[in-house]
């Protein structure tokens, strides 16, 4: 499903990212607009199968944190309305594209219009940022009304737990309890919203 704003986005260049490459990795989510969405994934930027496919998360990273997310909810009343994302929709690589590498500030301050638009559209319960650079950024890329009004929570990005042996590592398990507590506390925090929806 496309947001009616994703086509600004298609060929944007407004930062050099969009000149190295012409995929724009914009996001994916559940398919079900009848539901809020309770958690929306941020990561840095697109990786080499995220820009070859245009999908965020469907690289080895990606395919590691879906198995988290099936796991983390296996407990959980219902399964989560989820979203993924990145703080930049072009493939951050070094002027060779040899090298895939954390994007620069310039660059996530010309991405955050996309990323704004997309909170407001989905409305997520909880951001949930992946990796330093996402959380370093993301509380400033949202403007204090939306920031206010969203909770934002940060986990080890899947990549590092891949790093750290995957499934077998110490990092794995504690990756996966923190998800679901953090995927508990989104689903209540919706529930909470459909409650009292002006509180
Ligand atoms: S990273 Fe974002 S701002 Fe930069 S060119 Fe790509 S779409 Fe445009």
């Amino acid at each position: 499903m496309n947001l009616v704003t994703d086509r600004e986005w298609t060929d944007c260049c407004q930062c050099p990212l969009g000149s190295r490459t012409p995929t724009r990795v914009l996001h994916r989510f559940d398919p079900d607009p009848q539901r809020f969405t309770d958690c929306l994934f941020v990561g840095e930027g697109p990786g080499d199968m995220e820009d070859a496919f245009g999908i965020p998360f469907c690289g080895p990273a990606g395919r590691l944190l879906d198995r988290m997310i099936e796991i983390a909810c296996s407990n959980l009343q219902r399964r989560p309305n989820l979203a993924w994302s990145n703080l930049v929709a072009c493939k951050p690589q070094d002027r060779t594209g040899s090298r895939t590498r954390t994007p620069e500030r310039i660059e996530v301050a010309c991405c955050s219009t996309r990323l704004v638009d997309l909170v407001e559209a989905l409305h997520p319960s909880m951001v949930l940022t992946l990796g330093r650079a996402p959380r370093q950024y993301m509380p400033a890329v949202l403007p204090l009304a939306l920031r206010s009004a969203t909770i934002i929570e940060h986990l080890v990005h899947p990549a590092a737990i891949l790093r750290a042996g995957g499934c077998e590592s110490p990092a794995w398990l504690d990756g996966v309890r923190t998800l679901n507590l953090l995927l508990w506390k989104s689903i209540n925090e919706t529930q909470r919203r459909r409650d009292f929806p002006t509180a």
